[in-house]
């Protein structure tokens, strides 16, 4: 596939997922308005617009006339009848909702499968979700459109298939597409937690805004955007090696030649500051060889236990001094922290933010950054799932955008520069 096909294609995409997203939020509206408001000319906004009406999502809901004009079509979605599922199936839990077209969660349950060790158990677990969610929707009378379920690790660019568990090993072969087409009968695409949580913690605002959104969670993670578009940033440094397809700040090398990784690298990011990192310093400092599970080790930090708060303390300052001279190479116009290291209290983000502030050399951060604490991921990922359900399901150009990795060139430079 050529460059320039991609770009359009990917142009294309956004431009009808604006055009979607204007209906939705602001319909009844004429298409004149729509081609105001995105600035994009009115044979453009038709040809999308006849394309959603052709996949029976928009539909004409009235005319009006303005002025001495021709009558106005007017443009709308039934937006309480139609609905998408979310999955988010992150350690420790397999997380399921539906949300309609107004995109209010209709329907939810969230399961803790900590305890799972195989992929055959994790999957009784999906499928009983999957089965929960459908039984919900014909309560609700919704007509379920499409899934999306967002998982940890590296997938498969055209199936989704987890090619390599990361944060949970019982994930690890994973075909949700497989597992979950023939149950729900809908479109299922994966894509990664990540992702999920991005689109999770998106707002109106945040159209033409850069973001970099860090999950500090077991592992440590990155997304980049504008508005919807999103670029996964592309740090695999072996693409054939075993860290193939894991596109994720994480393994970017902190300290060469340090702390084995369980990508096999030596030295990443995560190998220092990822949940279980954190939870393998505080066990050798505590001198105790019991394994503490990342929930024991949440629960304590929560509960304001003093060595685990002092640790992700001093961590999160590290974290956000070496974030922010990244930041500054980036320019993001917004800094979103989420991650469930990063849910136990806002004193997690004040500490990155410290941490920024140092690198910086300045106090006034909320002027450059406007940095916020978006929590809780939980409720972030399935409404991100759910989200983008919908989005994709009307846009499938834009799921190899939410799936394949984009080089961002000026940020692996600032990496790599990193001091
Ligand atoms: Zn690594």
């Amino acid at each position: 596939m050529s460059c320039t096909s991609t770009r359009i294609f990917r142009h294309e995409a956004l431009t009808m997922l604006k055009i979607f997203e204007v209906i939705r939020r602001s319909g009844p509206i004429a298409q004149v308005e729509i081609s105001r408001r995105l600035n994009i000319t009115r044979t453009a906004v038709n040809t999308y617009v006849q394309k959603l009406v052709k996949e029976g999502v928009v539909y004409s809901a009235s005319q009006c006339r303005v002025g001495v004009g021709r009558p106005q079509t007017l443009l709308d979605i039934h937006r309480d009848e139609n609905g998408a599922i979310g999955f988010s199936v992150d350690y420790p839990y397999v997380h399921v909702g539906i949300s309609n077209f107004a995109e209010e969660i209709i329907a939810s349950q969230c399961t803790d499968v900590s305890a799972v060790t195989t992929r055959e158990d994790l999957e009784q677990y999906i499928v009983a979700a999957a089965r929960a969610m459908k039984a919900a929707a014909a309560r609700e009378k919704v007509t379920l459109h499409s899934t999306c379920f967002a998982t940890a690790g590296a997938l498969d660019g055209v199936t989704g298939k987890v090619t390599k568990a990361v944060n949970f090993p019982a994930t690890q072969d994973l075909d949700a597409q497989g597992l979950l087409s023939p149950l729900l009968r809908t479109p299922v695409y994966v894509v990664p937690s990540t992702v999920a949580t991005y689109w999770g913690g998106l707002t109106d605002e945040d159209e033409d805004c850069r973001v970099f959104h860090v999950i500090w969670d077991i592992g440590v993670g990155t997304i980049l955007g504008t508005g919807t578009d999103i670029r996964l940033s592309n740090f695999q440094r072996d693409p054939d090696g075993i860290g193939r397809g894991l596109r994720d700040m994480g393994h970017v090398i902190y300290k060469p030649g340090g702390r084995k990784c369980h990508c096999d690298e030596h030295g990443c990011l995560e190998a220092y500051f990822g949940g279980w990192a954190m939870i393998r310093d505080l066990q050798e400092a505590e001198g105790g060889k019991n394994s503490l599970s990342f929930l024991d080790f949440l629960a304590r930090a929560k509960a304001n236990d003093a060595h685990v708060r002092d640790l992700i303390v001093s961590r999160g300052r590290e974290l956000g001094s070496v974030l922010g001279w990244i930041f500054t190479a980036h320019k993001p116009c917004r800094i979103k922290l989420s991650g469930r290291v990063a849910d136990v209290g806002s004193w997690v983000f004040d500490a990155f933010c410290d941490g920024i502030r140092q690198r910086l050399g300045t106090q006034d951060l909320d002027k450059i950054f406007a940095p916020a604490w978006v929590t809780p991921t939980n409720e972030l990922q399935l409404s991100g799932a759910c989200r983008l359900a919908t989005h994709v399901r009307f846009n499938l150009p834009l799921l190899p955008i939410v799936r394949m990795a984009e080089d961002v060139d000026e940020l692996t430079d600032a990496v790599v520069q990193m001091p």
